[in-house]
């Protein structure tokens, strides 16, 4: 009947989902002898709004399965963070990411590199050791790499959150606040936030030409930003019309499908050679 039918989905679904795990912990094994390359990193271009030249990019990670082709973050992340895996995977984003901006460097073009911070590696402890061993021995310079991460992560300890901000400035690493304006940090919060960057969340961007009081919002947070010495993006731009409207409010720079979808390296550098970048 329907009820045992239901219990049997149910059980596939766990069935899954720990052979999802499964799959994980073991393509994330860095002392296998061949770990292979699942873990994909796309890049997406940061473009600047008046000049459109490009800033630095986005690394967005992907998850190559043997089985079921290429993964969104979406699809796996949050496993990655219930079980346990965040620091594995971030050593491994932070990591190529972080070299690949230094090969840049040392070719003379400085293009900063960000990368995402989850909730529960940010008051991790081994965030600050990772973000060191990295820095060290990739010789980048920490202004070129900005760490992002998000008003709901930064509250869901808001003062060991404040601490871990604090420690990564120190480093003189950039600080993204993600998704800005979706979550419940205070102006108080931002305040004593050692910030670099301000970003503008996509269900904003995509209504800012559309609707007047989303417009006053951006205009308004765009300001703030400006106030308190960050640098203003918008993520999800994806028209010519939002880009306009985005230069009259003052925006810095901006990320989006307009410009480019995420690239794997492999597609992005010919990219930014097309655009006289590298
Ligand atoms: P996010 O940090 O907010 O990243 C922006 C997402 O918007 C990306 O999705 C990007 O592909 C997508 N996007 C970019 N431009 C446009 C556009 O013009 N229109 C639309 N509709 N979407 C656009 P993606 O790559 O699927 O990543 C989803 C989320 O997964 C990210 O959201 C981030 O929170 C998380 N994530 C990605 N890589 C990592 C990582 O290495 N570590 C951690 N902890 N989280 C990651
Ligand atoms: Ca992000
Ligand atoms: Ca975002
Ligand atoms: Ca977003």
């Amino acid at each position: 009947g329907g009820v045992s039918r239901y219990d049997s989905e149910i059980d596939r679904a766990d069935r899954d989902r720990g052979t999802r795990v499964e799959e994980l912990r073991a393509a994330l094994d860095l002392g296998r002898p061949d770990p292979g390359e699942q873990f994909v990193i796309y890049y997406q271009p940061q473009v600047d709004v008046r000049s459109l030249a490009v800033t630095g990019v986005e690394a967005l990670v992907r998850w190559q399965h043997p089985g079921l082709g290429l993964l969104a973050p979406g699809e796996f992340i949050d496993l990655v963070e219930k079980y346990g895996l965040m620091p594995e995977l971030t050593a491994r984003v932070l990591g190529e990411a972080a070299a690949q901006a230094a090969r840049w460097q040392a070719d003379g073009v400085p293009l900063r590199m960000s990368v995402n911070i989850s909730t529960s590696f940010l008051t991790h402890p081994e965030l600050l050791p990772l973000l060191d061993t990295v820095l060290a021995s990739t010789a980048l310079d920490p202004a070129l790499l900005v760490l992002e991460v998000t008003e709901t992560t930064l509250m869901a300890d808001a003062v060991r959150g404040l601490e871990a901000a604090h420690a990564i400035a120190a480093r003189g690493v950039g600080l993204s606040i993600d998704d800005y304006g979706t979550g419940y940090s205070s102006l108080a919060y931002l305040n004593d936030l050692p910030a670099t960057e301000l970003k503008l969340d996509q269900s904003f961007v995509s209504r800012l030409v559309v609707d007047d009081r989303t417009a006053a919002i951006v205009a308004a947070t765009i300001e703030l930003a400006h106030r308190l010495g960050l640098r203003s993006i918008a993520e999800g731009v994806e028209d010519d019309a939002t880009l306009a409207v985005l230069e009259t409010l003052g925006c810095d720079e901006c990320q989006g499908y307009l410009h480019s979808r995420p690239r794997p390296i492999a597609s992005l550098e010919p990219w930014l050679r097309a655009r006289r970048a590298l």
